[in-house]
């Protein structure tokens, strides 16, 4: 009784959100320290009573508060339940059927998921062995989506090139904030053909709240729109609104809990190169490292009886490795000692 899109389609698997048991959480790039403490305020202080109402469809604060952010306009950014709605948006606003999406092999596995439900062909260019981009095999698409820094690879480049590229470009910006690098939103906002997508899940601490947004120029931040209140006016709720705000507002303490987890993230790194495991250079809140033996399924699944759950990917080029997030100082020793 399904229809054939529903029947077809591919569904991203998400990292496991464990109930009961506690585990030492390291499998879906989390943030392992608390949102900013005017979130809490700005919860504690939230009339219920705005619940009756439903909430400001086009998130007209958070909107400007963003832009100044980005040094941008309100009128360049789109607020989104998550970077991945806003990345499935980008897909519909930007990319035809007809004209193939290119995309790295191994970089969000959620790309081939949004080009199989709006039937688009993906065209993938894999990355080189040292697992940078093939900027060769990027012509002749209708499209391209490249995650910078990547996942699961944790791997950052210039890719300020695309920019100004002939066909539309979706650059998701995820995890820049811990690559101390800049990022492409203002760019991308004075250009005719770049969306640079970003999240609050990560670095603000708020994957629970859902919210990510995009920016870029007018026309296309109208075509998201269009997508959007073609499917949905009201998608980001107005406790999501509170909080975003809140966390924005908080660029101390924002500053402050990136440094910590690039501290971390050097402590991981070097730890894991220290028992063998080979570790690309990341960027990002995680690190991809290569299990010696080359059993990372069996590394996984003996981490997890041990109570601390990293991730897997059962696909080409990542069978080897194990992608693992940066957690607490305390998290990552437990990780090391167990390892
Ligand atoms: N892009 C990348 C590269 C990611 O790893 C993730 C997190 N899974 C997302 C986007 C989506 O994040 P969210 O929907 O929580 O904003």
């Amino acid at each position: 009784m399904l229809s054939k899109l529903a029947e077809s389609a591919l569904p991203y698997t998400a990292g496991e959100q464990p109930r009961g048991k506690t585990y030492i959480k390291l499998n879906t790039n989390e943030n392992p320290y608390p949102p900013s403490p005017l979130v809490q305020a700005a919860l504690d202080g939230f009339d219920t009573d705005r619940l009756r109402r439903y909430p400001d469809p086009a998130c007209t604060e958070l909107r400007d508060a963003l832009a100044v952010r980005e040094g941008v306009r309100r009128e360049n950014i789109f607020v989104g339940n998550g970077s991945d709605e806003v990345l499935a948006f980008a897909f519909a606003a930007l990319f035809d059927p007809g004209a193939p999406v290119l995309f790295a092999d191994v970089t969000y596995s959620f790309y081939p998921v949004y080009c199989r439900l709006f039937g688009l062909t993906a065209r993938i260019v894999p990355l080189r062995r040292d697992f940078t981009l093939h900027r060769e095999g990027y012509a002749n698409g209708g499209g391209i989506v490249i995650a910078n820094p990547n996942a699961p690879t944790g791997v950052y480049e210039d890719v300020s090139s695309f920019i100004g590229a002939s066909v539309p470009v979706i650059v998701d910006e995820a995890y820049i904030d811990f690559s101390g690098k800049p990022s492409l939103a203002a760019a991308a906002a004075k250009s005719k053909n770049a969306v640079v997508v970003k999240t609050f899940s990560k670095s603000f601490a708020l994957a629970g709240a859902r919210c990510g947004y995009a920016v870029a120029n007018e026309e296309i931040i109208d075509g998201l729109f269009r997508i959007k209140d073609s499917f949905n006016s009201y998608t980001v709720n107005a406790v999501t609104q509170a909080a975003a705000l809140a966390a924005l507002r908080d660029t101390a303490y924002f500053a402050q809990r990136v440094q910590q987890v690039t501290a971390t993230r050097e402590t991981l790194w070097r730890g894991l190169q220290n028992k063998g495991y080979a570790c690309l250079p990341s960027q990002a809140n995680f690190v991809l490292a290569s299990v010696p033996d080359g059993d990372a399924r069996g590394t996984y699944l003996r981490l997890k009886e041990n109570g601390v759950l990293v991730r897997f990917f059962d696909a080409p080029r990542l069978r080897d490795k194990l992608r693992i997030t940066v957690g607490t100082p305390e998290e990552t020793d437990a990780l090391l000692r167990l390892l």
